[in-house]
């Protein structure tokens, strides 16, 4: 998506360790118009799927997963990364996320996700896949189907992409696709 690939050119910072940063647009202030591109561009990667309901995970992806979800006119379930004091049952799985170095509970409502749900997940970033395959454990326990897996950024240099395609019957999509990230350069694969 070149908009999304210029707009990582000109106003994301690449910092030791293979981070990204974009808090200017994605991350911390937010992008209205971008993100609503984003949405229309995952609109016509996934639309032909039977999808019912959007799935993502706090906080990052929300954004572009109530965008998604405007526009398909889907329910929109984020899960959460603290187990709520007021939740009642819930599906529970873990994650662990290298660029905190700890490995945390993911959890979901039991009220929000059932067997004949046709699920479509959304991101900010695929790194090395834990988020992603974290949801997907909690998604198999509801007995929920996952349909597609769509991220705003893929850093194809990780192992993430890798894993999630090795998977059968999930479409992956990535917005923008990282061969190599240096300190003050990013590269892009073709797309
Ligand atoms: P994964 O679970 O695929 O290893 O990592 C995905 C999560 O880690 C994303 O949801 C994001 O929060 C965070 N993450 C991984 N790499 C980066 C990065 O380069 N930049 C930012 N901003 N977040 C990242």
């Amino acid at each position: 998506m070149k908009l999304l690939k210029d707009r990582i050119l000109n106003d994301g910072k690449s910092l030791a360790g293979g981070i990204l940063k974009v808090d200017n647009f994605i991350n911390h202030q937010m992008d209205p118009v971008l993100m609503k591109s984003i949405a229309v561009e995952f609109v016509r990667r996934f639309a032909d799927l039977p999808i019912n309901k959007i799935i993502t995970i706090e906080a990052s992806g929300i954004a572009p997963a109530i965008m998604l979800g405007y526009l398909l006119e889907l329910p929109v379930v984020f899960v959460k990364k603290a187990q709520p004091k007021t939740m009642g049952d819930m599906y529970v799985s873990q994650v662990h996320s290298f660029t905190k170095n700890r490995t945390y509970d993911i959890c979901v409502s039991k009220e929000f996700l059932f067997p004949e749900d046709k699920v479509l997940f959304v991101d900010d970033f695929l790194a090395n896949g834990n988020a992603a395959f974290g949801i997907l454990e909690l998604i198999q326990q509801s007995g929920a189907s996952l349909l597609g897996m769509g991220f705003i950024i893929e850093k194809s240099f990780q192992e993430g992409g890798k894993r999630l395609r090795e998977l059968s019957g999930i479409r992956i999509e990535s917005l923008a696709r990282i061969k190599f990230l240096e300190v003050d350069t990013v590269g892009f694969e073709e797309d």
